[in-house]
Order: structure tokens, then C-alpha cells, then sequence
């Protein structure tokens, strides 16, 4: 039945074509608005697909769950499908799961018309922006993560001009994909909170979590500038802070300013919308490829790659590398660190794959630190995403414990060492343990339902009544985790944690219902890159400043050593694109 429909249509679209009014008629029948679901990376997405005059004419989506930024992945193939009256558009490069919920959803929804989506005949093609083939700028800022934006507003704010490239359809780059926390000593929340802190500790903190293999002076730099960074943020960024902070690993205190909603969208988002209000346009799609130097090997622009267009960025100031690290780059994860192999996932954007290293690397840059990589302890096992509803061990309101029901690490311990330690536990994973109290004063099940929701639905994370029930669930010797409890409550009790005498205020354990997660370590962060000076230049292997290029962010090495603390990132970025900013301005 449904192909005779198919027929008809077809030969009715067809003589549409052709403008027979009478039998465009008949193809009338396929107007109208229809609901169709499909299921993305968080969850169902929801449609409504309107056809008019045979052509897809709107599509609405309902309800989605995706992660803010990547969902503008949506509007891209909304755009694609009417332009090109058709399903089948190419998926948004950086939102895979999302792109493929949001093409099973409209193609659900035509399914309602009681035709395939085959009658569909296509209309024209889609119209990229047109491109030159040479532009010029005081500063061109290579990568629109939160450092290659932050070093254009920056520069913008010094009076150059400036263009920033970004190879992905959407900026944010692994900025986005993070909670968003930013380490700043002395912040507005200590004050309140009235936590002694000062830049000195947090100096001795970042040295002594990166075993100090960092390079002191930038250390110096990061410390003493990343309450300004913070201020800036928020004061001139507009980016909102929850009224709360948590307390990430390897800290001597609790000063890590969370984003509203935890994730790194605030920050991207906010600094997309003051690149706007200054005019700095992100050329996206647009892959930098090779850097240009004059002939005293001063860089004074860049070659790139737009819809296989070539295009010359010319920089009459200076080139900004900020393109990220290599976490989504199997090779060269492999060829520094033999043991960051395909068995580990990754949590990074697909963009993430060290583009800017081997430009710089290839006119003679110096490389640091490039085998130390950086493992996040508790990330999907089935995809390697970071988890948030995990935070919950950052409130100091869970533990870790392994298939035989027992604790084996420090829960508020480096990255690193919390990576090690369950990488050496049966099946290479733990399980997180917490109670209703803390599920219910971290507010994680709410602040990121979709993911909670997910977690249970793909049994990852288990909510049970009794600890017998969430035992079972994951085959957790029951017996042993009830005394591990039990133990853990008199530590609580005695306010000291006699066997791995974890940081911070230790809160007991009380009635159900209980949650158990099961998460493993992927791929998070490379601390390795380019070597820079304190502002921000990159240094050749002579030791030498090359002139005109300039680095901020996870592309640069030195700075965490051979372990970055959770949360000092996004102060990194921040104030290193900064200098780097001011520095390729002058
Ligand atoms: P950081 O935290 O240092 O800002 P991010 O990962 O957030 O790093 O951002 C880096 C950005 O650089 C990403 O959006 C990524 O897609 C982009 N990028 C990487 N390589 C290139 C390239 N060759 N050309 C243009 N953009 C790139």
C-alpha cells in the first residue's frame, strides 16, 4: 500500500514539476504538520515537520536533551533538509548522535504522511557562505575554543582587528564539552564562605599536582592573574556563577567557581555573543592548515581550507594558535604515550587532534610534556563522555569503591592517581556510591536530567531502595560494602578518614534510596604542546621567540606539568588568551 502511495506521489511531484496545477493537487495530500521522534545522545528529540507544497517547508523541534551548543546542530541540517528538500543532509561533523536522533525524528515524522521520504524531490543545493580568497587582519586567531576567543575579544579590545578560523560547523571546541569550572583564588564565593586562600597556595598546588614538571614562571602567571580572568568573565563576559563552588582534586581548598548550569555552554555562548557585539567574525568550517612566514621567519598569516577552497589569512600583527590538544588523535596520542591506545576512549571533541602542534612543530617550534595525558577517572564506559551527574564525588559526597565492594583510592585525589588506581581494579572500572541526601543537596539528577535519565536507561547508574538491590545490580560483594559503609560512617563520625584520609568535610551515609554508577578513565586533557614565554610567544627549539606566533590554552605545555588539576583549565585558557591577546595586538 505504502508504495502505491509512493508511486502516485512520485508521479504526481513529478508532473508538479512540470506545472500541471490539477495534479499538483494530488500532492497536496502530503501537506500538513507532523510529529515524529527520534533519540539523540541525551535522550528523545521531538519534531514537528511541516510540509507545504510538497517541500519540507519548517522543522520545530519540541524537546531535545542535547548538549547546548552541539544542538545548534540542529538548526544546520534544518537548514540543509529545506534547502535541498531532503532527509538524507550530511550530519554535523562534532554532533554525530545528535545529527543522526535529529534525521531519525523527521524521518519519523514523514513516515506520517504514509509515503517514503523517497518521493522527495530534490530542490536545488545548500548555499554556503561564499568565501574570498585572501583576507587580512592585525590578528588571526586559529581555533574558536574559550582561548581563541577570549585572545580575539582581547585583541579587538587593544584595537586590532582580527579573524578568528575554526575548522568545526560549531565553536566551543572542548570548552564546550567541559563543566566549566574555573580555579580562581580569592574569589567573590571564599570571601563570603570566608575561605583563606591566596594566589601563593594555589601556585604550590598547580606545582605540586603536576609533580613540578611545570615551568614555575608560568605557573606564576596563571596563579597570580586567574582571580582578574575570573572577574573578567563575569563582569565583562556577562557569564553567570552559581552561588556555590566544589572542591576538585589535588586543591588545598575549595575554590572552583562552577558556570551556571555546569557546563562550558555559559562561557561559550557568552563569548560568542560579545565577539558579535565587536564584530570579530569565526569563519567556521575553515581548517587551518599551514602557517606563513616572511623571510626572517616572522609568521604573518596562515593557509586555510574552506568547502576545499583555499584561502590565505594574512596577519599584519600576529598569529594566534589556539587550537586545542590531540585527545581525539590516536596516532599521536600513541606516538608520545604508547599507553593512551585505542582501548582508552576519549572525552574531547573531535576537533581535538593537535592541528596546531604540528603547524607550529613543522617552522620549528618547540614541543613540551608531550607524553603526559591525562585521564578523567569516572567517564562513560560505553562512550567515553565525561559524566556530571558524577560531581557528586566533588561535593565530597560519595565514594569509590570496586566489584569486591571496597574503597581503593582517595576520592579527592589527582586525576591521575584516581585513574591508576581503577585502571588496577577488577573489569578497569569503579563504582560510585552516594545517598538520597546527597543526590538530593547536589541537585546533579535535576541540573543534568538528560544524562541521569540516560544513565539508567543504558543501566549505567542504578537507583535502588535497598544497598542489597543496588548491589546486586552491578554484582557488588554486598557484604563488604555494607562494612565499607559502615566504616566509612565512623570516619564521618570521628571526622577523620583513617585509610586514605580523604580532604574536606566527611558526611555520613543514611537512608535510602541508594545510587551505584559504573564509570571507567578516558582521555581528558593533554598537558603537552608548544613552549610559550609568559606572553604568550611560542619558543623554537633554538630557544629563540618566533616571531609573530602566539599560543593560549590546551595547545601549550608546561604550565600543568605532568598532571592538570581538575578546573584550572578553563583559568588557563582564560588567561593565557588574554595575554596572548595583549601580546599579538601590540
Ligand atoms: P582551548 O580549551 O585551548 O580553548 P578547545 O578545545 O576548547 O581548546 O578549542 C580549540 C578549537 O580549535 C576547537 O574548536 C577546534 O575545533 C579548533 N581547531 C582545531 N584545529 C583547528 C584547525 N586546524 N583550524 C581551525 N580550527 C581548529
Amino acid at each position: 500500500m505504502k508504495k502505491i502511495i509512493s508511486f502516485i506521489l512520485v508521479l504526481a511531484l513529478a508532473m508538479g514539476m512540470v506545472g500541471c496545477s490539477r495534479e499538483t493537487n494530488k500532492v497536496v495530500k502530503l501537506d500538513g504538520t507532523y510529529e515524529g521522534t527520534g533519540v539523540g545522545k541525551s535522550g528523545n528529540i521531538v519534531v514537528d515537520l511541516t510540509i507545504a507544497d510538497n517541500k519540507i517547508s519548517k522543522i520545530e523541534v519540541k524537546e531535545n536533551h542535547e548538549t547546548e551548543g552541539l544542538s545548534d546542530a540542529m538548526n544546520i541540517m534544518t537548514n540543509d533538509m529545506i534547502a535541498t528538500n531532503s532527509i538524507d543532509v550530511d550530519s554535523v561533523s562534532g554532533a554525530t548522535l545528535t545529527s543522526a536522533g535529529f534525521r531519525m525524528a523527521v524521518k519519523n515524522a514523514f513516515e506520517k504522511t504514509g509515503a517514503d521520504d523517497s518521493v522527495l524531490v530534490s530542490t536545488g543545493s545548500i548555499e554556503r557562505e561564499k568565501r574570498e580568497s585572501e583576507y587580512t587582519a592585525d590578528v588571526i586567531v586559529i581555533g574558536a575554543g574559550g582561548a581563541g576567543m577570549t585572545a580575539a575579544i582581547t585583541a579587538a579590545d587593544n584595537g586590532a582587528s582580527a579573524i578568528v578560523l575554526e575548522k568545526m560547523p560549531i565553536q566551543g571546541g572542548n570548552t564546550l564539552l567541559s563543566g566549566g569550572e574555573y580555579a580562581a583564588p580569592g574569589n567573590w564565593i571564599q570571601v563570603e564562605e570566608k575561605i583563606e586562600d591566596s594566589n601563593d597556595k594555589f601556585y604550590a598546588d598547580i606545582l605540586k599536582g603536576g609533580d613540578n614538571e611545570n615551568d614555575p614562571a608560568l605557573v606564576r602567571v596563571l596563579a597570580d592573574n586567574a582571580l582578574a580572568g575570573a572577574t573578567w568573565l563575569k563582569d565583562y563576559i556577562n557569564m553567570e556563577f552559581e552561588d556555590h563552588q566544589l572542591f576538585f582534586g589535588g586543591h588545598s581548598v575549595e575554590r572552583s567557581l562552577v558556570p551556571i548550569n555546569a557546563t562550558g555552554y555559559e562561557m561559550v555562548s557568552k563569548l560568542t555573543q560579545k565577539l558579535n557585539e565587536k564584530n570579530v567574525p569565526i569563519h567556521k568550517n575553515t581548517t587551518a592548515i599551514e602557517l606563513i612566514q616572511d623571510e626572517n621567519g616572522k609568521v604573518v598569516g596562515v593557509k586555510a581550507t574552506y568547502e576545499g577552497q583555499e584561502i590565505t589569512y594574512k596577519a599584519n600583527k600576529g598569529v594566534i594558535l589556539t587550537t586545542g590538544g590531540f585527545g581525539s588523535n590516536l596516532d599521536m596520542r600513541v606516538k608520545y604515550n604508547k599507553d593512551m591506545n585505542e582501548k582508552i576512549l576519549s572525552t574531547n571533541s573531535v576537533g581535538s587532534t593537535g592541528d596546531g602542534i604540528t603547524m607550529a612543530e613543522k617552522i620549528g617550534a618547540q614541543l613540551v610534556d608531550m607524553e603526559y595525558i591525562q585521564t578523567y577517572p569516572t567517564c562513560d564506559t560505553q562512550s567515553g563522555t565525561l559524566l556530571y551527574v558524577g560531581d557528586v564525588r566533588m561535593e565530597g559526597r560519595s565514594i569509590l569503591v570496586n566489584k569486591e565492594g571496597r574503597r581503593f583510592v582517595e576520592e579527592l585525589e589527582r586525576r591521575d592517581v584516581i585513574s591508576k588506581a581503577v585502571t588496577n581494579q577488577t573489569g578497569g572500572v569503579s563504582y560510585m556510591f552516594w545517598d538520597e541526601s546527597a543526590m538530593v543537596d547536589s541537585g546533579l539528577a535535576i541540573t543534568h536530567e538528560a544524562e541521569y535519565n540516560s544513565l539508567i536507561a543504558r543501566k549505567q547508574l542504578v537507583k535502588a531502595d535497598t544497598l542489597e538491590e543496588a548491589a546486586k545490580f552491578f554484582e557488588i560483594d554486598i557484604t563488604e560494602l555494607k562494612k565499607t559503609i559502615d566504616k566509612y560512617n565512623q570516619y564521618a563520625k570521628d571526622g577523620k578518614d583513617l585509610e586514605f584520609n580523604k580532604r574536606g568535610e566527611l558526611v555520613p551515609f543514611g537512608e535510602g534510596p541508594y545510587y551505584i554508577m559504573v564509570s571507567k578513565p578516558a582521555v581528558h586533557h593533554t598537558m603537552g604542546g608548544v613552549k610559550i614565554n609568559t606572553n604568550a610567544q611560542v619558543i623554537g627549539t633554538n630557544n629563540e621567540i618566533i616571531k609573530g606566533l602566539f599560543a593560549a590554552g590546551e595547545i601549550t605545555g608546561d604550565i600543568h606539568g605532568t598532571n592538570r588539576l581538575g578546573s584550572d583549565a578553563i583559568a588557563d585558557i582564560t588567561v593565557f588568551g588574554r595575554i596572548a591577546g595583549q601580546s599579538a595586538s601590540k
